[in-house]
């Protein structure tokens, strides 16, 4: 899983292919990351017990191959590497700009 919380990420396919958001959380286990506002999906309650029901909108996870890494000071979307330093400490950087994440 190369993604993480914080990143830029554009979106490829789906309901919202062509938007941009910053990923909020990640479920590596299940290739998933959830973006803000993107694949947005209502999900109507009853109202129960003290509780009001009505109409609540959440964000469904995305399949990461449905998003891709977009750079910001490249403006747009790029591949994320792996720099190793001599010292093996690993950073991310952008494939192109060599931008580090
Ligand atoms: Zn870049």
């Amino acid at each position: 899983m190369k993604l993480h919380i914080g990143d830029e990420v554009l979106v490829t396919a789906g309901k919202d292919k062509g938007r941009r958001g910053k990923i909020e959380h990640v479920f590596p286990k299940k290739d998933r990351v959830v973006v803000p506002g993107v694949n947005v999906y209502k999900r109507h309650r009853k109202g129960m017990g003290g509780e009001k029901g009505g109409v609540s909108e959440f964000s469904r996870p995305l399949f990461v191959a449905s998003v891709a890494f977009f750079c910001t000071s490249c403006n747009k979307p790029t591949r994320i590497v792996y720099e190793v330093a001599k010292t093996g400490e690993k950073t991310r950087v952008c494939a192109k700009c060599r931008r580090e994440i």
